[in-house]
């Protein structure tokens, strides 16, 4: 019989490659060709920062499209070459079997990708980076970093690999909805763990010390009923001058602060980009998006237990016959060919977030303008392009571009006033 597997598999991820590489030349050509502030943001955005954005964005999408080519044809190489049959076949013959040749077959491979990608990241952080002057990190830091990285990978990836082998040897044909249960309960441990375990291996927090913000922050969350579990201060500025803010956690999180964006933000600022992350939780984006990643995984769990019985998949790519770890390895690698065209829709439901926290926030600290010049400063620290492709940012953007998002934030600025204020209107 001839397949048709293997045919279907490579025009599928052939145009999941033209669609990517296109929108990404699309965006790079459109930012090549502007100049200069737009429109709405003359007088916000100075031309130096716009001309800096530029070329922050042209070197990256440069960088992106050259990393594209390469992790493409690596994945083909590694599928098509004949590579995974034969480390199948070398641990068989090493007398692996079971639980053990499941874990080794599944570690070799996401050792093999980690190194192949480590001159990439090498090239991002102390070339790209630096030449704009966001990286902070010492080779010695990043390596610490790495080894650190990757001893919890081994520490929490190893078991987990035994007990995915586990369920899906010996817990019958419904195997997939038991693995699922257990994803979702590692899931949530991991959660409750990471502020308090895993985070402090690489950063140190401290509380956010006594002062204006710490009273306004504290004012904001009292006042939305916002329960939370402290108030940090991150030092992110020992490896990057992007700044940020985050929280973690599902239902009473921390509240962290980067370092650089207490440093660089007024009060006001800082506590609206708090409040918009408060709209979040509020209006329980946090928990939906867990919800939706965690239908995701049972979606591709399904498939994969259709996928491990049907033995055309494995003559595709080399096998000799079904197996457990050839089946996740075939998924994982070619997966990204169906799950890519999900992303438009994942950045649109985001993107409807974003507005819905910054409504949210203008509500709720009652500062519009705070909110707006706390965000065009973080664009420009973060040399955010201001000249998006429509279509690129469509596509991938998890935010909303500068210019909308402000206009939007003026709505509702505006709204709240004439709700303040029924008689006037
Ligand atoms: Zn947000």
């Amino acid at each position: 019989m001839t397949s048709w597997v293997l045919p279907v598999f490579l025009v599928l991820f052939a145009i999941q490659y033209a669609v990517e590489t296109g929108l990404l030349l699309l965006n790079l050509r459109h930012v090549a060709r502007a100049r200069g502030v737009p429109g709405p943001l003359s007088g916000r955005v100075d031309e130096a920062t716009a001309e800096r954005s530029r070329a922050y964005t042209l070197a990256n999408g440069r960088f992106a499209l050259a990393h594209g080519a390469f992790s493409t044809a690596l994945t083909l190489a590694i599928l098509l070459s004949g590579v995974l049959p034969a480390l199948d076949a070398g641990l068989a013959a090493a007398g692996l079997m079971g639980a053990h040749r499941f874990a080794a077959f599944l570690v070799a491979l996401s050792l093999a990708f980690s190194a192949a990608a480590l001159p990439f990241a090498l090239f991002h952080t102390f070339v790209l980076e630096a030449r704009f002057g966001f990286n902070r990190t010492t080779l010695r830091l990043w390596l610490v970093d790495r080894l650190k990285a990757l001893a919890i990978q081994a520490a929490l990836g190893v078991p987990l690999l035994y007990a995915t082998y586990g369920f899906m040897r010996f817990t019958g044909a419904l195997w997939w909805v038991w693995l699922f249960a257990f994803y979702v309960a590692i899931q949530l441990v991991l959660l409750w763990l990471y502020p308090s375990i895993i985070a402090p291996i690489f950063n140190r927090f401290q509380p956010l010390p006594d002062g204006p913000l710490r009273a306004r922050v504290e004012a904001l969350a009292r006042e939305a009923g916002f329960a939370h579990r402290g108030l940090y201060v991150m030092d992110a500025s020992r490896r990057s001058g992007h700044s940020n803010a985050y929280f973690t956690g599902i239902f009473r999180p921390r509240i962290v602060l980067f370092d650089t964006l207490v440093e660089k933000m007024s009060v006001d600022e800082a506590a609206s980009v708090l409040a918009h992350e408060i709209g979040h939780y509020r209006a329980h984006h946090v928990q939906r998006r867990l919800a939706l990643s965690a239908a995701g995984t049972l979606v591709l769990l399904f498939a994969l237990s259709r996928l491990v019985p049907w033995p055309p998949l494995y003559a595709a790519f080399g096998f000799e016959g079904p197996s457990l770890h050839a089946a996740l390895a075939l998924v994982s690698l070619g997966g990204g060919a169906f799950v890519f065209w999900l992303s438009p829709l994942a950045a649109r439901l985001s993107r409807r977030h974003e507005y819905e926290a910054d409504r949210y926030a203008v509500r709720l600290a009652g500062a519009p303008e705070a909110l707006e010049t706390a965000l065009v400063r973080l664009n420009g620290e973060n040399l955010s392009n201001l000249h998006p492709h429509p279509w690129y940012s469509a596509w991938h953007y998890s935010h909303p571009v500068l210019v909308e998002r402000l206009a939007a934030i003026e709505r509702a600025a505006a709204a709240e006033r004439q709700a303040a204020s029924p008689a006037a209107g």
